[in-house]
């Protein structure tokens, strides 16, 4: 069938009768202005020789890489941190100039990827440096590469004690330019005795580097994400920070150095009402019947499930806000809809925005809220939003 000869959408307004600004079922808000003064907030905290490597992974957590690249480049990052050759090519298309640092290790198939779009590698083994150098010489040019080492994160880097010799084998291969050292800590924000034993063995490990690399402002020397950086002393060798959650709008843990800074939310979620009807009480509700209504009461119907991103580990538990209002969600979360309370609204209707994540009216649910109800980490609830999920980007520059 000709897709121009599908029937106009009607309008969402004229149907419901209520003034609605949006036509989607579920959709993410991003706004780039607190995206950008979380940028600043964060800059101006630390010292000013450090470097702001701003982790874009997994589209932006969740945000919409595209957007988010571009608003970051507007406002001035160092570098950026994706996880794959794919993700690095994406944001190369968007920003010709900027350092792309792939923090995953790379398949043999993703290597000419590192190449062609001038993405750095992160690497761990002597095996990787090799297949590099083949690869630096197939393109005639040298690849950057940043050194990871594993100081207890037991994932990747080559072990501590064995850097130094790494680090001399990386330097003898001319077709590699080592950019930059990094680390990466496990327990940052949870653990400050581990992490800074974590910190120690990277310094160590640093002894290897010839002093003009080291005093080089171009060699980038890291280890903090944004809960590390709550920990950072600007006195150390270490002269750049790769922050994800705390630019997103994440709050920094209590007690920490960084405790004074506010970052704003820079998501919120949002579904609509599809239906509105009474149940009497004692009727189960959702799959399994895991909710007995212990009442007469109305329903809504919400056009979300877990296919959009409201984990199944939130049924019974999470909240929504209509009008302003928190209503709980009853029974089992499915994949398309969540069943919620709305007998205590003053009225409701077909249409009407549900927020999951955010402000409405003067109340908000916060993404820390919504990990206590579903058991998650912020980063996994950014993840977990799917692609059926449209991203609506606001607060854009003139
Ligand atoms: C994802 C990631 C980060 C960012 O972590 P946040 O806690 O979100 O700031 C930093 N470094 C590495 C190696 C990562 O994989």
């Amino acid at each position: 069938m000709d897709v121009w000869a599908l029937p106009k959408m009607p309008d969402a307004s004229a149907m419901f009768g209520e003034k609605t600004t949006c036509v989607h079922r579920a959709w993410v808000v991003t706004d780039g202005a607190a995206l950008e003064r979380n940028l600043g907030k964060i800059k101006a905290a630390l010292p000013p020789h450090v470097r702001y490597m701003a982790v874009v992974k997994a589209d932006a957590y969740g945000h919409g890489a595209l957007h988010t690249v571009t608003r970051l480049l507007q406002s001035g990052v160092d570098c950026f941190c994706v996880a794959n050759g794919r993700e690095g090519a994406e944001v190369r298309e968007l920003g010709p100039g900027s350092e792309i640092l792939v923090l995953g290790p790379l398949l043999p198939e993703e290597m000419p990827t590192l190449a062609a779009y001038d993405l750095t590698a992160s690497i761990s083994t002597r095996e990787e440096m090799l297949a590099l150098s083949v690869l630096a010489g197939q393109y005639g040019r040298r690849i950057p590469v940043h050194v990871k080492v594993d100081t207890g994160m037991g994932r990747m880097g080559t072990w501590y004690e064995d850097a130094p010799d790494f680090i001399g084998a990386v330097l003898g291969q001319p077709s590699l330019e080592l950019r930059g050292i990094y680390t990466h800590f496990s327990s940052a924000g949870m653990d400050a005795p581990f992490t800074s034993l974590q910190r120690q063995r990277f310094v160590g490990a640093l002894s290897a580097l010839p002093g003009s690399l080291r005093k080089s402002s171009h060699f980038l020397i890291h280890a903090d994400n944004s809960a590390g950086l709550e920990t950072f002393a600007s006195e150390g060798p270490f002269n750049a920070v790769r922050v994800g959650l705390l630019q997103y709008g994440l709050p920094p843990h209590r007690g920490s150095l960084l405790k004074r800074l506010k970052p704003e939310a820079v998501l919120s979620f949002h579904s609509r009402v599809g239906l509105v009807k009474n149940l009497p009480r004692g009727t189960s509700v959702s799959y399994d019947r895991t909710h007995t209504l212990a009442r007469d009461t109305r329903v809504a119907i919400v056009t979300a499930g877990y296919g959009d991103g409201i984990p199944v580990s939130a049924s019974n538990k999470a909240q929504v806000l209509i009008h302003g209002q928190r209503c709980p969600v009853l029974g089992r979360v499915t994949m398309d809809q969540t069943v919620v309370d709305a007998s205590d609204l003053a009225h409701v209707a077909v249409g009407d925005t549900v927020t999951l994540i955010g402000k409405q009216g003067c109340d908000e649910i916060s993404v820390s809220e919504f990990c206590a109800w579903a058991g998650m980490i912020p980063w996994d609830v950014f993840c977990s939003i799917t692609k059926r999920v449209e991203r609506v980007p606001t607060g854009l520059r003139g």
